[in-house]
């Protein structure tokens, strides 16, 4: 944002030059006759010259750090034979912050001085002769500012200059949507590596999911986002807005006996989306409080168990792949008395009729089945007549259901108590006895039709990779990733190959790739998911050694963390989690991927037999899970440790080239990977903590989400780094408990040396465990205000005297 520039101020600067032979604007104009506000001074042969330029006053508009371009020419020394002696090649800029325009007549010793500005490219009069004229562009940053505004001088003492233009601007991040949630216009910190945490509001009709938060740089790019807002239920995202399913508008009473009610009803005139089932909620007339739901793929249901001779009041509501959309206004009916036995009797012509209409209409729907599939159709064959025929059958272009489940799943509900567990955990497909079933339980059915193949992009262990692109109807084409089964596979590799759809199904976290669908009807079988422009993680970091930020790298370790929380929540144990798991997206929002049964450790290349016959990646697996296949989110936890070393060396193989042998003697004697190089001192101590050969003492994945969240908001204290004297390569660290024969817990250890005062300081600030206390350095203290040096060095001297280096006694392998 510019908060000056001269070369679109039309009329007068207002600038000031003293004394009056010094600066001069040069009036000239542009072809538009607009004027150039070039000031030049050239006093070069003569003595102590002292010739300044003031601005007029800048508001600042609220940053607190400015950044200033100049553009200018200026004369090299060497070409002017005569004023060798008094010629400068420089000149120097200066600023002076005020509230207001009264500030104009202070005196230049009350200037603070910003830099002195030399040319990279100085001219010559022979350039000059030949119009080559050298533009100088240098720009230099102030702040922090804290007044309104301020003045701006240049100070020439001696030199050939021609001031070509000004330009003074702050940066900010441009307000943007993100996961849904909308972030403003933000100015950027005053420090030049700070940055701010920012907290989004979810765009209408959204709610939070986490709390959505970006970092603004100081180079005004958002980074690291943090959270999510989701459509509110029935709301589905479309161009980072929520629209809704409109509400069932049409209900129909149907059969009505003593003890049921029959319903049907007509999709909501726009579902917005695939209409995934139905949700029918009922209560007996003035009861509300006491109500059950039923949920259903058909538009069709009976409600029984009911009482005779009451009123029934009934909602109804469509869910999407969004969500749920409103309920329907309210339907009153009644079931028959007590006394009407006889009028169950009398429906039973019209029960006989409804059977044999209903008969005749299978058969039709059966007769429509067998004469060709959906896609002979084409993409977009919305059969109104199947409709028609069996209501419950929603064909559209993109999903078609797989699996019609007749049964309805009905819940009961008390003063809003569910009887039924709704905790979401994830479901092992083996414990289906049909895998089929599973994979169109969590995966949809897309129709071959719907993609187009574009090119390969990897070999998986069943086929090629493939992008291209998805259109599904209602929704604009977008990237994909497609996986392929190849021709000629068993049963086994088939189930296999799906296995991982159908776990991949069952997620849904921006951390975790996402799936659209599989394609099982037609060959070759497919999974598609979303598409990462950056494909997976080890790769990019190589392709990238040393291109990112460590807040850019932390951004990346915080998303595979926090979609490790996710699967953790959800039960769900990786057994694989490794850089080359991890798949980016081109804002280098990393997501983990990699799902699958048994195979998982089959197809990958790292994962090699042990003694007991399984096949396990060593170098990412976790003692336990090595030698007695102990596989829990801790042991996933351990692997992630891996990941962070990787992420934080660039893609550098863990343990070199050490055999595997090797690595589980190691591990198991103590030792663990040092330091990767420029590590953040936090990073690595948690590294550190994941790799505790006690799985119950290793963090928990939303410990170290929450302690990368408060890395990333204070990035000062990613600053200290892994001391460069105690990083030695190819060499293994033995990691010892820093007194774990002395002190249980931080607190102990502090009310021993009676500094137990501190404690709660140490452990707000992540100082936790005594592994963490070992890299404590005095200006840690400092930092944690402990500020008394007889302090300091009671707690200094302490962790001295305990031996507390944590890494010491590095031993070759
Ligand atoms: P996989 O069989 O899942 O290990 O995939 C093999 C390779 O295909 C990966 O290493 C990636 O390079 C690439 N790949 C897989 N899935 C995707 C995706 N969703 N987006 C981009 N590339 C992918």
């Amino acid at each position: 944002m510019n908060l000056l520039d001269s070369r679109t101020v039309m009329g007068d600067l207002g600038w000031i030059a003293y004394p009056k032979n010094g600066w001069e604007e040069i009036g000239e104009v542009d072809e538009n006759y607009a004027p150039i506000h070039t000031y030049q001074v050239c006093k070069v042969m003569e003595q102590n010259q002292n010739n300044w330029l003031l601005t007029s006053w800048i508001s600042n508009e609220g940053a607190s750090r400015i950044f200033i371009e100049l553009k200018f020419t200026l004369r090299d020394c060497n070409s002017l034979p005569g004023g060798l002696g008094t010629c400068k090649e420089t000149f120097n800029m200066y600023y002076f912050e005020s509230d207001d325009e009264d500030g104009r007549n202070i005196r230049e010793n009350q200037y603070i001085k910003i830099d002195t500005i030399a040319a990279d490219e100085s001219f010559t009069e022979l350039d000059l002769g030949d119009r080559v004229m050298k533009l100088n562009t240098e720009v230099r940053d102030v702040g922090p500012l804290t007044k309104k505004g301020f003045y701006l001088a240049f100070q020439d003492v001696g030199a050939c200059i021609a001031l070509v233009s000004v330009r003074v601007y702050y940066k900010k991040c441009p307000s943007v949507i993100r996961n849904l949630a909308r972030f403003p216009d933000t100015i950027t910190g005053a420090d030049s590596s700070q940055l701010l945490e920012v907290s989004g509001v979810c765009v209408n009709h959204s709610v939070t999911d986490e709390a959505p938060k970006m970092h603004c740089s100081a180079e005004g790019e958002w980074l690291v986002p943090i959270g999510k807002c989701l459509c509110k239920a029935g709301y589905e995202e479309k161009n980072n807005t929520c629209q809704a399913p409109s509400p069932v508008s049409s209900v129909k009473k149907g059969k009505i006996t003593k003890n049921s009610i029959s319903l049907s009803w007509q999709e909501p005139d726009r579902p917005n989306g695939i209409i995934l089932e139905y949700e029918i909620k009922y209560f007996e007339k003035d009861q509300e409080t006491s109500y059950t739901i039923i949920k259903s793929k058909e538009t069709a249901i009976t409600a029984d168990g009911l009482k005779p001779g009451s009123a029934y009041v009934f909602q109804i509501r469509a869910r999407t792949a969004a969500g749920y959309g409103g309920f329907s206004r309210r339907f009153e009916f009644e079931t028959s008395p007590v006394l009407a036995a006889s009028s169950d009797q009398s429906q039973i012509p019209i029960i006989v009729v409804s059977v044999t209409v209903g008969v005749i209409l299978l058969a039709v729907v059966i007769g429509f089945l067998l004469s060709g599939s959906c896609c002979d159709h084409g993409c977009g064959w919305a059969s109104s007549l199947r409709a028609v025929a069996y209501p419950s059958l929603i064909w559209r272009c993109g999903y078609s259901k797989a699996k019609q489940d007749p049964e309805e799943e009905k819940m009961h509900f008390h003063n809003g108590h569910i009887k039924l567990p709704g905790v979401r955990t994830y479901i092992d497909p083996h414990t289906y006895e049909d895998p089929n079933q599973a994979v169109h339980e969590f995966a949809k059915e897309i129709e071959a039709s719907c993609i187009t193949i574009e090119r390969v992009i990897g070999a998986g262990e069943f086929g090629e990779v493939c992008s291209g692109r998805l259109k599904l109807q209602g929704k604009r084409e977008f990237p994909v990733a497609i996986k392929t089964l190849k021709v000629g596979y068993t049963e086994k590799q088939r189930r296999d190959f799906l296995g991982e759809a159908s776990i991949m199904g069952q997620f849904d976290h921006p951390n975790i790739i996402h799936l659209e669908g599989v394609v099982t009807k037609s060959k070759p079988v497919m999974i598609v998911t979303e598409y990462m422009e950056n494909g997976s993680l080890d790769t990019f970091l190589k392709k990238n050694d040393g291109q990112f930020t460590v807040i850019q790298l932390v951004g990346m370790l915080r998303g595979i963390a926090s979609g490790m929380k996710y699967l953790s929540d959800m039960g769900y144990v990786h057994r694989d989690l490794a850089a080359r798991n991890i798949l980016i997206n081109s804002n280098l929002v990393c997501k983990v991927s990699d799902f699958g049964l048994s195979r998982v450790l089959e197809d990958d290349p790292e994962a090699a037999y042990t003694t007991r016959g399984g096949k396990i990646p060593i170098r990412w697996t976790a003692p336990e899970a090595i030698a007695f296949r102990k596989f829990t989110s801790a042991s996933d936890v351990w692997s992630y440790g891996i990941v962070m070393w990787e992420v934080m060396s660039y893609g550098e193989r863990p343990y070199w080239e050490m055999t595997n042998q090797d690595v589980i003697k190691a591990v198991e004697e103590g030792y663990r990977l040092p330091s990767p190089m420029d590590c953040p001192a936090a990073l690595y101590q948690l590294m550190l903590d994941c790799w505790q050969k006690d799985r119950n003492s290793r963090p928990k994945f939303d410990e170290i989400v929450s302690m990368l969240d408060k890395l990333i908001r204070n990035p000062s204290s990613l600053k200290t780094l892994v001391n460069a004297s105690s990083r030695v390569s190819n060499l293994l660290v033995e990691h010892s408990p820093v007194g774990s024969g002395a002190y249980r817990s931080v607190g102990e250890w502090l009310e021993a040396i009676k500094m137990g005062r501190y404690t709660e300081i140490f452990m707000e600030n992540g100082y936790s465990s005594m592994d963490s206390v070992a890299q404590v350095t005095l200006e840690d203290l400092r930092r944690l205000g402990v500020t008394l040096v007889g302090h300091q060095k009671k707690i200094m001297n302490s962790l001295q005297e305990m031996k507390v280096q944590l890494v010491n006694g590095m031993v070759p392998l």
